[in-house]
């Protein structure tokens, strides 16, 4: 028997990758299409289950490759119908993924690294830094462990959860060619939004990918003097680069970009700042979301009030900007990424924090 670090993790091998791995060890290509459907469409969980390979076949798989996923391990449901998934990683690990029901279908928000390194002040999911970036079999498995739970079709994907996308910029981008994919569960690439803190180059690359997907950007502040006491990599790259790398986006895509802003009560939500977002993005194919902050215990801010939310967007409105107030799932159920993977690791991820004067 091999080491799990010896395997082929099969879950992460497109299609083409598939047919070539099956042709290596002296099997027909087509038996490559067959494995792929069954993990991919049929969303099977061994290889014990695939029937319609020869029982030699399905040995030789088990011994050689691993199936890692992603296991549930604890389940809240919020009022609303919105659930949050603890999901253990094949390591011992943790990772959460929101699945939010909306009319026009079921949507899920996935984790894309275990905690992270950019350091938001506002955030709970880099509370300990980044333990490691997940895998695409990792990231695939969450939407395909919550398919199977809840027996409904999975219509929207959000890459929104713990962890920053383009900082694990090859497995991400084979995970939406994967999900995308006709011979897999066959996502719309319209329905997939993947948000960034504003890695300006590997904007630019993704823009090159010609995905037909929305990029959200969280800017979260309309100058580069308060965004970077909100984010630390706001001292990378500037506003000026992250709207100059959207325009290239928008130019390649066509896609309208999105853009985060959390409310932090006395911070970024005076009418000031709603007129200096509104002159920063008012010639651009552009969308605003305001999010009212989730205030995160040691973490920077409470939220804005409701009048001040209501007045910033009446502002934002008047100066042509299209802009809407986020409806909150999940409030009662820590719904905000990394509050619930924070409590499973016994509140230890809590130290440390604060030494950076965040509040
Ligand atoms: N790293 C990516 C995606 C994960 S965070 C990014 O930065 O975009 C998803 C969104 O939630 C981001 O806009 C993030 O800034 C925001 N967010 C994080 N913590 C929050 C909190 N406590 N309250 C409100 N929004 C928060």
């Amino acid at each position: 028997m091999k080491d799990a670090e010896e395997k082929i993790n099969i879950k992460s091998l497109d299609y083409k990758e598939i047919q070539e791995y099956i042709v290596s060890i002296g099997q027909k290509a087509f038996r490559g299409r067959q494995i792929y459907k069954w993990l991919h469409e049929r969303l099977a969980e061994s290889f014990h289950e695939m029937t319609d390979l020869p029982e030699e076949l399905r040995k030789r798989l088990d011994e050689d490759c691993s199936l890692e996923g992603c296991r549930i391990e604890k389940v809240q449901v919020s009022k609303d119908g919105t659930k949050k998934y603890l999901m253990l990683l094949s390591d011992g690990n943790h990772v959460e993924s929101v699945l939010m029901k909306y009319k026009h279908g079921n949507s899920v928000c996935i984790s894309t690294q275990v905690g992270c390194r950019m350091g938001c002040r506002f955030c709970a999911s880099t509370v300990g830094g980044l333990v490691r970036s997940l895998k695409t079999s990792e990231m695939l498995d969450q939407i395909y462990t919550i398919t199977r739970e809840t027996g409904e079709r999975v219509s929207n994907v959000i890459l929104m959860g713990i962890g920053e996308p383009l900082d694990n910029y090859d497995a991400v981008v084979k995970f939406i060619q994967m999900l995308t994919d006709e011979h897999g569960l066959h996502i719309s690439q319209r329905n997939v939004t993947i948000s960034t803190c504003g890695l300006v180059p590997q904007m630019k690359r993704l823009a090159g990918e010609e995905f037909a997907i929305t990029l959200a950007i969280s800017l979260h502040a309309p100058n580069d003097k308060l965004r970077r006491e909100m984010m630390p990599v706001a001292n990378r790259y500037s506003i000026e680069e992250i709207i100059e790398a959207c325009r290239e986006y928008l130019g390649v895509t066509n896609r309208r970009i999105t853009f985060e802003y959390s409310m932090v009560e006395g911070k970024n939500d005076s009418l000031k700042d709603a007129e200096e977002l509104s002159r920063l993005l008012c010639d651009m194919n552009c969308h605003v979301n305001l999010i009212p902050l989730n205030p995160v215990k040691g973490r920077l801010g409470q939220r804005s009030g409701q009048e001040k939310i209501r007045d910033f967007k009446l502002r934002l409105e008047k100066n042509h900007i299209n802009v809407t107030i986020r409806r909150e799932m999940g409030r009662d159920i820590d719904a905000a990424c990394g509050q619930l993977r924070n409590k499973s690791e016994g509140g230890k991820l809590h130290e440390g924090i604060c030494e950076d004067g965040c509040r």
